[in-house]
Parts: C-alpha cells; structure tokens; sequence
C-alpha cells in the first residue's frame, strides 16, 4: 500500500480511500468474562462509506470507544443487533439517543430480531419502547430478510445461538458482500447464507479442541471458511479461552486448512473494503496481557 500511495497523487490517494467501505473494529472481545474483564474491548463494529453510518452490535463500550476514534455517534444512521446478550446490545439505547440528536427528532434505523424488540421465552426485550419510537425505521428481522439501508442492502443469515433468534448480517455493495455471522456454532444452512461474499467475520469466541454449543469454535469457524471460501476471512468477538490459547495461532489454524486469508482482529483495527481488501491495524494495548485474569 505505502508504494501505491507513492505512486499516485495524494488527493486521489484519499478519494480512492474515501470511496472504500471502512469497517472499524472497535471492539474484538466477545462473552462474559471477556466483557467483564474488558481484556479486550467489547464496542462492535462500526461500518461507514459516503453518509453511511453504521454501528453493528453495539455493546458495553460502545460509545465510549467511538468517541475515542473520533467517530462521532451522532452521525449514526443505522443501529443493528444480532440478538439479545449484552456484549450485543448494551450500548444501543445510548447511541440511539445519539443518532436521534438527544432524542429531539426521529431518524435512523434500528434492526434487530424480535428477541431484541419486544423479548422472548429466554429474554426480556433489550430495547427499550421509548428508545425504539424514536428512530425513524424500526426493522423486525428473521433470516433471510432484505431492507436498504442508505447506499446497500442488507440482509440477515441464520445463527444457531442460545437466543434462537439471532441472525447474522450480509451487506451488499458495489463491490461485492460482506458479511458478520454473530455467535453460531456451525450448522449446514448457515454457510448457505454467506456463499459468494468476498469478506467475512465470524464470531469465533473458542479456540480449536473447545466446542460450546451455540458458539462459534475455531473448528467450526474452520468448515464454515471452507465452505464459503471468501477473499478474506476475519475472527473477532473472542473470549477469554480464545485470548488466552492466542488468537494470531488460531487464525493461522484456520488458513492453514482452508487456505483462505485469515486475519485476527484487534481492539481499532481497520478494513477498507473496495476493489481490494486491505487492513490497517489497531491499538494494540491489551492484546496480550492475559496475566491478570480474574
Ligand atoms: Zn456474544
Ligand atoms: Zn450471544
């Protein structure tokens, strides 16, 4: 990259960045003892281009960590949860008085399951109605559906979770899909949902040897990337005995089976999503220090 920013005027250098997807990791910690440790930052990701504003899983941290990489929450216009667990949705009602401009005038829009907007047999709902009446589009998904949000469309994909009624996200642009699975253990219809996408994230909270039913392990992450065979794939969401197994081995685990690109998240981490697909790394405090835990 730094020899073709050499190589080309500056000013087209950045229109050409400008143009790219930006998908932000503000967070890359996943689970309870991840979360309430913060070893690693629990935010979500925010996900922009031209006047799109996106916060996608907004959990404890959200905020705070948008703030803190000068993105300015109340130029959000859409909010998305994938279920209904606090490392997903803590933050929403907060960044929904962002987006809303202190909840002065409706705007934006907030998707997520039923589970999330008005509850269900394992959860209460995780929004609250006050905060839910004040975006301008309220979107009740179930895998499968479509909406537009600004310049893409977005559509949901089947998770196999404790909450049964979280759904994972596929988003469609001018160059190509990208996609996020939420927590899913693997299951054979859900690798249907992400064929074709170039980028793909997956919760991977366990490492390799660990399963935990409804979640995501590196060996189901590994037949999922097998499966779907994107460009890239990246593991984010991490829990604690993913952190401490080390999650730079499990990625290499995961493309040394697969033979697709396969990139760890951290805390800050970058993605510009174009034509090409490229990385610029994050902050890297807290990424290892795993000594102090609990
Ligand atoms: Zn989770
Ligand atoms: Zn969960």
């Amino acid at each position: 990259m730094e020899r073709r920013k050499a190589e080309i005027n500056p000013r087209i250098y950045w229109y050409l960045m400008e143009s790219d997807f930006k998908i932000i990791f503000l967070g890359t910690g996943g689970g309870r003892f991840v979360t309430m440790t913060q070893k690693r930052r629990t935010a979500g990701i925010r996900i922009m281009n031209e006047g799109l504003n996106l916060h996608l899983d907004p959990g404890p941290g959200a905020l705070v960590h948008s703030i803190d990489q000068s993105l300015n929450p109340q130029l959000l216009n859409a909010i998305l949860v994938s279920h209904c667990h606090p490392d997903h949705y803590t933050d929403a009602e907060i960044l929904i008085e962002a987006m809303t401009q202190g909840m002065t005038r409706k705007k934006g829009i907030l998707a997520a399951p039923k589970s999330v907007l008005e509850g269900s047999d394992v959860c209460d709902a995780s929004i609250s109605k006050y905060h839910q009446q004040m975006v301008e589009q309220r979107i009740e998904v179930t895998p499968g559906f479509r909406f537009p949000v600004h310049s893409i469309n977005v559509s949901t994909t089947r998770a196999k979770h404790s909450d049964p009624g979280a759904v994972g996200f596929r988003f469609m642009t001018r160059f190509g899909d990208f996609a996020y699975t939420s927590d899913s253990e693997y299951d054979v219809d859900i690798a249907k949902y992400y064929q074709g996408v170039r980028l793909l994230a997956l919760c991977v909270m366990r490492p390799s040897g660990k399963p935990w039913e409804g979640h995501m392990s590196t060996d189901d992450a590994v037949r999922i990337v097998d499966e779907v065979r994107p460009e890239m794939a990246i593991m984010t969401h991490l829990g604690m005995s993913m952190l401490r197994e080390g999650p730079e081995k499990e990625a290499k685990l995961i493309q040394g089976k697969t033979g697709v690109s396969t990139v760890a998240a951290v805390d800050g981490m970058t993605v510009l999503f174009g034509t090409s697909i490229r990385i610029h790394a994050g902050k890297q405090q807290n990424q290892n220090d795993l000594t102090s835990f609990l």
